[in-house]
């Protein structure tokens, strides 16, 4: 199991190192989240023990099932919605979260990371499929006044930003959609200089090359390592 693991990383490394040389980027400027989602904390075990540093998680009752959070040796990410009752436990569980998507949820976060004693690390996520299923902002202008508060919330610190692509296989809806939040990466960085936007985690097992193209410094990869979710 763990040499089928360690094959599954360095082929995706590889895939990713590929990418970013056919468009000029350095393969070093992507990092790599695997996405553990219905695995078993043996497999997230055996993934690390490969080196894997970086962990991502969409629901807290599965965190809080699967993972030991005070001898953890990997950082991990809630990237999956969260519901404002699942706060408090997901500040607790994770190292960030990284699929806020109002001020309210924010205020939440913030709020909980200050009675923890610290300050959790959070990606704002963008809709830019605008599919209904999917959580994000859906507009700029919510979004632009998101960001003219975000700043002032103790106890949160923003990174950057998050989106998930297009369900269908059309490539270039998916070029568009993750040009989107790259052009929003850079109109936030000039409006917000004061703000960090420096992560844009975009791209999973179907579509990570698309989104390296389009300047995805995260990739969320879940089935090419670990195999099919049951
Ligand atoms: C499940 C999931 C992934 C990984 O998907 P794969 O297709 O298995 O690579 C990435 N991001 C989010 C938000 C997910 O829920």
């Amino acid at each position: 199991m763990n040499s089928s693991y360690a094959s599954n990383l360095s082929y995706v490394k590889q895939l990713i190192a590929r990418a970013a040389e056919s468009c000029g980027r350095n393969g070093d400027e992507i990092t790599l989240m695997a996405v553990s989602k219905t695995h078993s904390i043996e497999a997230i075990n055996a993934m690390a023990g490969c080196g894997q540093m970086l962990f991502g998680e969409n629901r807290i009752q599965e965190i809080e099932k699967k993972f030991d959070t005070d001898s953890r040796s990997f950082s991990l990410h809630m990237i999956g919605h969260l519901q404002s009752n699942k706060v408090k436990k997901a500040v607790a569980l994770v190292d960030s979260i990284d699929s806020v998507d109002s001020l309210k949820l924010a205020r939440l976060i913030g709020k909980a990371a200050l009675h923890n004693g610290k300050t959790i690390d959070i990606l704002i996520e963008y809709n830019t499929s605008k599919e209904e299923s999917k959580s994000g902002f859906l507009n700029e202008d919510e979004y632009y006044s998101f960001l003219d508060e975000v700043g002032s919330i103790e106890g949160i610190r923003v990174k950057g930003l998050m989106t998930i692509g297009p369900l269908s296989p059309d490539e270039k809806a998916t070029h568009e959609a993750f040009a989107t939040l790259y052009r929003l990466q850079q109109r936030s960085i000039q409006r917000h200089p004061e703000l960090d936007f420096g992560v844009l985690s975009m791209g999973m097992s179907q579509d990570f090359v698309i989104a390296i193209q389009e300047g995805s410094t995260m990739v969320r990869i879940g089935t090419a390592l670990f195999g099919k979710r049951e």
